[in-house]
């Protein structure tokens, strides 16, 4: 057994800046599910009091860039608590044992950060969970089911009355990959999906990424949500980013109704590129 190599264990990402639900467009459903299962978890004295399961962990399932990191980080404003964010891929390794401790150490973190800022609740956001949390077939052992299995310990570890209480909030867009036992109840028991935004969704996604930018006044930005059908949030932020570039190069000092319509077609043109590199 190597363990030799987990005292250099590069820590998890730990981020902590303050994100609300009014910063996040669209996702009304999303928003409204998850703030709904944040307020069972505030009531967690009368949950222990009646012997209510607690709520440990929440799924965000959905599309790539439609802002399941932004309601993590935003859950952990709501909740007032700390936000600790780690990706599954940062707990694959070659050595057996290094991702478990891994497991281990972010949740040591959360539990003496929250108490250090004397906070007493923490949010751990786990980013690609199908890394980690993938179905396990059978016979074949993976080098990594430790770490899962040490991922399923630690949720199993949560209780409500605890100081600091844990929830976890993870996310994947490969919902059908992920094994059964982190499915089951008393784990992620919570499925919350988050879809591309509709028309509405997106005009609103617009308007926030427009609000730190001159834009032209003739500006018909409903027009751009309707051509911008089947866009994610990240792609949307993307539009407004390079939108404003393209005003540079043109020496503007406000971004005009024709430099969002070549911003859509450069992402998505950047979309297809990508695609086929990848193929
Ligand atoms: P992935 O599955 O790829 O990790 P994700 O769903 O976690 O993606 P985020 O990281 O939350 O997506 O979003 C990426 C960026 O896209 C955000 O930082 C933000 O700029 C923008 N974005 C995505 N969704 C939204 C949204 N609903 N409202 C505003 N901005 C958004």
């Amino acid at each position: 057994k190597m363990t030799a190599l987990s005292s250099q264990q590069r820590r998890p990402s730990v981020k902590a800046t303050p994100f609300t639900f009014e910063q996040i467009g669209g996702q009304e459903r999303a928003k409204q599910e998850l703030v709904e299962a944040l307020d069972f978890l505030v009531r967690h004295e009368q949950i222990a009091k009646l012997g209510i399961r607690p709520l440990k962990g929440i799924l965000l399932a959905g599309p790539p860039g439609t802002g399941k990191t932004l309601l993590a980080k935003a859950a952990a404003q709501y909740t007032d608590s700390i936000y600790l964010a780690a990706s599954g891929s940062e707990f694959v390794e070659m050595y057996v044992g290094v991702g478990a401790g891994r497991v281990r150490d972010l949740f040591k973190e959360a539990r003496t950060k929250a108490n250090k800022t004397g906070k007493s609740s923490a949010v751990i956001f786990i980013d690609e969970i199908e890394v980690i949390g993938g179905k396990r077939d059978g016979g074949q052992q993976r080098e990594y089911d430790q770490t899962l299995n040490q991922l399923l310990t630690e949720m199993d570890g949560i209780h409500a009355n605890e100081s600091p209480r844990i929830l976890l909030i993870a996310a994947t867009n490969r919902k059908e990959m992920l094994d059964s036992a982190l499915l089951r109840p008393g784990r992620f028991d919570r499925h919350i999906h988050v879809e591309l935004p509709d028309k509405k969704g997106r005009l609103h996604i617009l308007n926030i990424h427009a609000n730190n930018k001159p834009i032209a006044e003739d500006v018909d930005l409903e027009r751009i949500a309707t051509e911008s059908y089947g866009f994610s949030g990240a792609q949307l932020e993307s539009v407004m980013n390079e939108a404003a570039i393209y005003a540079l190069r043109e020496e503007q000092d406000k971004i005009a109704e024709s430099h969002l319509t070549m911003a859509i077609d450069k992402v998505m043109m950047g979309e297809k590129t990508d695609r086929e590199a990848s193929r």
